[in-house]
């Protein structure tokens, strides 16, 4: 039987990084990753392959990367674990040994029963080439865009679709604004504004109750019992924890139905571990189950498996969901927890909100207007989450936010300015919102 020191089982975000960790800290070791899928899509890609990209060939991760890594890659489904002798069977009748196994199996989309769902032309967003290019063909040729969900996903696909071809395109969403699981009220209606901008339009607070047509789909039936018709739906309503072989092996799954880890990201069996979406997570702030999907969060976890696969090196602090998406030329970001979110959880909140030029003077080339908005726990002052919108540098300037909420960092930090790179030292927006919050906390 073929044998590996380690077997990684997962291709994408978390599998990749998980092996590549391994090399870094076992270079002695024999690595070996198995994976479904030919092509490995950059997942946060897809939405743009319907507009700024183009195509999914446009949208791979290389296999280079496991190359350079002297990472020897399989491509085949694992169909059984064996973990009392340590092996994996695959779909075309392999057994390979392992030491240790590493379950990154990522997440697949939640298909709402919905009467309908399954006529032709309603999709879900999944991570694989040929379906995706399907759902390309069709989109080019369709006139009527139905996006189930108006979350990052639908408010991508949806600002991605509108570029380049003529088409209506309506956003159903359930709650009363879109992208409002991330975001505070005031951001959401921003967005939102954006999108009808375009032509979008958004249904709110609204839900698919059925999907009409024969077998393929002509329109959707809402529960006001409005009906509007379309020719193509996408479905963007979340994913699911894929724990089909985690399961089929006995390990243990957790409260939202991950695959159960400890801080060490071991699972139920000791030289079994799982990281990514296919894994069950904690939040930073209370310890409580989240149900957090990110990329971000999955490479961050595959770090941590990868690292101590031999040897405890590195612990799991809980999720910090850092978020960042464009509608337009706006960036939209957010680290931690909304001030809706951080009042839920029971925190005694106080916020500072500081928006101008990121350019001093703001004639400079490149200016753009930037939003910082900062949730502070009132009395201890550490910071708890931070919204930031406007400008492109938004992404970067989050995952320094992110940094502060980890570390427990206190209301402000310094900071460095120049003209052409940032707003001016006066009007900085992270310290003035900052600045903002030890005033309202001082006024108490
Ligand atoms: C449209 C979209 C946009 C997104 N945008 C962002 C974003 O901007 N930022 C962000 O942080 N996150 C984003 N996400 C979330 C992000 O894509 C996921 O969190 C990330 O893909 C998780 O990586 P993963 O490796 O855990 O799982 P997955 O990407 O789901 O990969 C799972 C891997 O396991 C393999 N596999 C599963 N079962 C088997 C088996 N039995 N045998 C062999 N191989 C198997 C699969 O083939 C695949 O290679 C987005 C997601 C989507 C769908």
């Amino acid at each position: 039987m073929k044998k590996a020191d380690v077997i990684v089982i997962g291709g994408s975000a978390a599998g990749i990084t998980a092996a590549i960790t391994c090399r870094r800290h076992y270079p002695e070791k024999s690595i070996l990753l198995i994976r479904k899928e030919k092509q490995v899509l950059i997942p946060c890609g897809i939405p743009y392959i319907f507009g700024t990209v183009g195509s999914p060939d446009k949208n791979l991760v290389p296999d280079t990367v496991l190359e350079k890594n002297s990472i020897e890659l399989v491509i085949d489904e694992v169909t059984d674990i064996g973990r009392l002798d340590r092996f994996v069977t695959t779909a075309k009748g392999e057994k390979i040994g392992y030491e240790k196994l590493v379950l990154a199996t990522g997440s697949i989309p939640i298909i709402p029963p919905i009467p309908g769902v399954d006529m032709k032309n309603i999709f879900v967003v999944r991570k694989d080439v040929s379906y995706l290019q399907q759902m390309l063909e069709q989109l080019n040729r369709s006139s009527n865009l139905v996006i189930v969900g108006g979350g990052f996903i639908g408010a991508e696909f949806a600002d991605e679709c509108r570029k380049n071809r003529h088409i209506k395109i309506t956003i159903v969403e359930m709650l009363s604004h879109c992208l409002m699981l991330t975001f505070d009220e005031d951001l959401c209606a921003v967005a939102e504004g954006i999108e009808k901008g375009y032509g979008i339009n958004i249904l709110e607070p609204e839900k698919v109750e059925s999907f009409l047509g024969d077998s393929t789909v002509k329109g959707v039936k809402l529960a006001s019992g409005r009906e509007i018709e379309a020719d193509t739906v996408i479905l963007g309503i979340g994913c699911a924890a894929n724990t089909k072989l985690a399961e089929k092996a006995g390990l243990e799954l957790g409260p939202t139905k991950g695959i159960q880890v400890n801080r060490y990201m071991h699972t139920s069996d000791e030289n079994i571990f799982a990281c990514g979406d296919c894994t069950e997570k904690v939040s930073f702030f209370d310890g409580k189950p989240s149900g957090l999907k990110l990329a971000s969060t999955a490479t961050r976890e595959a770090r941590i498996a990868g690292a101590n696969l031999f040897g405890t090196r590195r612990i799991n602090e809980g999720v910090i969901g850092v978020f960042s998406t464009v509608l337009g030329d706006t960036a939209f970001a957010l680290a931690g927890l909304s001030e809706r979110e951080a009042r839920q959880k029971g925190y005694n909140v106080v916020v500072g909100e500081s928006e101008g030029p990121n350019r001093h003077p703001s004639g400079m080339p490149e200016m753009a207007n930037l939003k910082v908005k900062l949730v502070f726990e009132r009395g201890t002052g550490i910071i708890l989450g931070g919204q930031v919108m406007g400008a492109k540098c938004s992404g970067e300037l989050i995952n320094a936010i992110s940094a502060c909420i980890h570390e427990k960092m206190t209301i402000a930090f310094p900071m460095g300015t120049h003209p052409a790179l940032t707003a001016s030292p006066v009007a900085y927006q992270l310290t003035n919102a900052a600045e903002m919050a030890i005033k309202a906390m001082r006024s108490d």
